[in-house]
């Protein structure tokens, strides 16, 4: 009952399958004390009819007062025990599983971060967490508890007198029947309710994030349009969902209860006929009261366990994803890296196809090519930010998808289109490259980035906050500050993506003169899009739909009349025709 698919299917670790295990024993304890209770009613109802009946003196209190002592002491150990084994182990189970993830998440390809909607996978960490932490404390061990506990008492009744039993108890697996059949619509109904949460709250974010284009010009009439739409739609998704779950949920409650009056009316029929004396009815009717009652929560519960499936299904979806591991130590000869007839495809879909180049050490080498023919791809596998489908690539002789991503970054500097800043000081941010840098070797590299001006002319110069991702800097400023962290870093790989459009031209010789800083002796992958770079690096590799097309030299390639010198001259005369004009 408890074994791997249950596991899996509520997203459990191996103390919380112990949990659980614990939690459904003590409910059968508990459960099984109450009907001890009824036990004890039933006694003392027994020798009072006997008194009433049959004149016999009244039954002495001593004993009976031993049963209640004895029944209050159990009950109370019995409740102590079952709330801790549920309620109180689960803020542990809780967090392992949140450190689960998170560690999870720590090795996965970082790729997978770049494919996943952020605000889903927040949602998972936290709401499908929450979702499954109530299901873990509230449902499993009382539901499985009480599944047990009632087997237990069926047996006890159908043996005491089958016909009163069968008359009692037929309503549990009618309603649980009816339960299940509800479970895929129930579960297809909390899967449409998750989307439309997700894009209700994706419309906020976007609303947020482009509220300046949105005012510029002027479409907060149909953005708003939009968004009331989709949160009415969550709204509309949720209450359906939740009223038809209550529906089958009220249903299978008064089924069950109807046990009672068919008990009733069998028991009477019994006892016309002979069969059965009063008491024995009396006594199935305080039973039966009582196996209902777990069940009662336990129907409201099993709804939300249906749901709480799919939130496990995503939490395992994240444990599926195979991690990026490898060996803590990375001692590559020199950092060449050597790209051999390498294939990699995104969702099934190839976009490289059998590349092979290599970018030596001390020397730039520029990936060209036209947009979408995988130089950005090339450049994130060199990185091992993705693991590539054949072929190899290695980095000084060592094969990368061997080592650790943690530790083979330690070797890389990124400068890549979409800088990452941090809603903290230019200090802070620029300190992300070497971890423990002191504040001088800070303003040293922000110095040979050319920050340093734009960073003085700040109200608080070095201290001052730069907004969330950066607002308050201008690209190229942003683009400085990367720069600053790659020189910071000082790592022997530069990964480098040129984005010339947001660069005035003041400013793009001052981002030249600091990279010409950061690239000095270092292996240099370049995504290039400016004719100078391209020019003066020391290799050109010219992709195209995802092929290696052309490689050498510029001078090279300019001489052997391809791609590459139809596009210099694409280049050239495109500039000439902008002056000429
Ligand atoms: P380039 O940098 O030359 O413009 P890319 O390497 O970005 O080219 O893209 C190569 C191909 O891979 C394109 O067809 C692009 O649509 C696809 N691609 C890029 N990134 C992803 C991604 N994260 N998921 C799926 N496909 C992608």
């Amino acid at each position: 009952m408890f074994g791997k698919d249950f596991q899996r299917k509520y997203a459990l670790t191996d103390q919380g399958v112990k949990n659980v295990k614990a939690g459904a024993l003590w409910t059968v304890v508990v459960n099984l004390v109450v009907m001890g209770g009824m036990g004890i009613l039933y006694l003392l109802m027994l020798r009072f009819m006997d008194t009433l009946t049959e004149n016999a003196p009244l039954p002495e209190a001593w004993p009976f007062l031993a049963m209640v002592l004895a029944f209050v002491a159990l009950s109370f150990v019995a409740h102590v025990q079952q709330y801790k084994a549920t309620y109180g182990l689960v803020y542990s189970e809780v967090k392992n599983v949140r450190i689960r993830l998170a560690e999870r998440l720590r090795k996965l390809p970082l790729g997978f971060f770049g494919n996943r909607d952020l605000a889903d996978l927040t949602e998972t960490l936290m709401g499908d967490v929450n979702r499954l932490e109530h299901v873990w404390s509230h449902c499993l061990g009382y539901l499985y508890g009480s599944y047990i506990s009632t087997a237990v008492i069926a047996v006890a009744l159908l043996v005491y007198d089958w016909r009163l039993a069968l008359a009692a108890l037929w309503g549990v697996p009618v309603a649980f029947a009816l339960l299940f059949g509800s479970r895929r619509l129930a579960k297809r109904n909390s899967e449409i309710t998750k989307a439309a949460r997700l894009q209700a709250s994706d419309g906020i974010q976007e609303m947020l994030e482009n509220i300046r284009e949105i005012r510029a010009t002027n479409q907060e009439d149909r953005f708003l349009q939009q968004l009331n739409s989709k949160i009415d739609y969550h709204e509309k998704t949720s209450i359906k969902g939740e009223l038809t779950v209550g529906i089958f949920v009220n249903a299978a409650s008064v089924i069950m209860r109807l046990g009672v009056a068919t008990t009733i009316l069998t028991g009477a029929n019994l006892i016309l006929s002979g069969k059965i004396d009063f008491m024995l009815l009396f006594m199935f009717l305080l039973v039966i009261t009582r196996v209902y009652a777990p069940f009662d929560q336990a129907l409201a519960l099993i709804a939300e366990m249906f749901v709480s499936q799919v939130s496990a299904s995503r939490l395992m979806e994240i444990e599926d994803t195979p991690v990026a591991d490898g060996a803590e130590e990375f001692h590559p000869a020199g950092h060449d890296i050597e790209f051999q007839n390498v294939s990699f495809s995104y969702d099934n879909k190839e976009v490289l196809h059998d590349v092979s180049f290599t970018a030596k050490e001390g020397e730039v080498t520029a990936l060209v090519g036209p947009s979408g023919s995988g130089k950005s791809t090339c450049a994130r596998l060199a990185a091992r930010l993705w693991d590539i489908d054949s072929g190899r690539i290695s980095v000084g002789g060592v094969d990368i998808s061997t080592v650790d991503p943690e530790v083979l970054l330690s070797d890389y500097a990124m400068v890549f289109q979409d800088v990452m800043l941090f809603d903290d000081t230019v200090m802070e941010n620029i300190r992300l490259g070497r971890h423990g840098a002191t504040d001088e070797e800070v303003r040293a590299a922000a110095r040979a980035a050319n920050c340093d001006e734009f960073v003085q002319k700040l109200p608080d110069g070095y201290d001052t906050p730069i907004g969330e991702n950066g607002a308050k800097l201008s690209g190229g400023e942003r683009q400085r500050i990367s720069i600053a962290r790659a020189l910071l870093k000082n790592a022997p790989i530069v990964l480098l993506d040129e984005a010339t459009a947001s660069l005035d031209v003041e400013n793009e010789s001052k981002v030249q003169a600091a990279l010409s800083r950061l690239l000095a002796g270092k292996t240099v992958l370049v995504i290039a899009h400016r004719m100078r770079t391209v020019q003066s690096a020391d290799k050109v590799v010219v992709l195209a739909e995802g092929k290696v097309a052309e490689q050498g030299s510029p001078v090279e390639l300019l001489a052997m009349d391809g791609i590459f010198a139809h596009m210099v001259r694409l280049q050239t005369q495109g500039q000439s025709w902008t002056i000429g004009k």
